[in-house]
């Protein structure tokens, strides 16, 4: 631990990557984002609205949200790791596993939205968790795992996914 010279605390890189890392700091952090997004967020956005992930960089120290839709409510740019282009195949699978459309997840777009910042997937640890609206309202933070879209994507290319890989 170290002070800045304001004398506030700011805490040695190590101090912040082991707070990064922290499963319950990323799932509060999430939380918190879902709670904006039901407050002060487009009314797609609070439609749409069930499940986040946060993605923390430890490289970097930078964490990146996501929500489930995000990615074509928002019209983000579709990183070629995942997505592919003419010449690259993405890492999301080809067809889909389960009901949900390809790209369409929380992880998808946090992760998306890591790496169009630069990021390398062998860095990020994630947390998702569901955030229904009676979740949001009873403060109930509950984990979501990542479904058979996301693990054929991300398993053992992520350094670590802390709420879990559906079976
Ligand atoms: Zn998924």
């Amino acid at each position: 631990m170290s002070k800045g010279y304001s004398g506030m605390f700011r805490g040695t890189k190590g101090d912040r990557v082991a707070e990064g890392i922290n499963p319950n700091i990323q799932k509060e952090k999430a939380f918190s984002y879902a709670e904006e997004i039901s407050k002060k967020g487009t009314s797609d956005e609070k439609f749409f609205l069930n499940t986040v992930t946060i993605v923390y960089d430890e490289a970097n120290d930078k964490y990146y949200y996501g929500m489930n839709h995000g990615i074509e409510l928002h019209k983000s740019k579709k990183s070629v790791i995942l997505f592919g282009d003419k010449t690259h195949e993405g890492i999301l699978p080809k067809v889909k596993l389960n009901r949900y459309p390809l790209g369409n997840c929380a992880e998808v777009d946090a992760i998306n939205n890591a790496l169009n910042a630069g990021a390398k997937l062998e860095n990020l640890h994630m947390s998702t968790l569901d955030v229904s609206r009676k979740n949001i309202r009873s403060h109930s933070i509950i984990e979501k795992c990542a479904c058979k879209n996301c693990v054929a994507t991300f398993k053992g290319k992520i350094k670590k996914n802390n709420t879990g890989w559906e079976n």
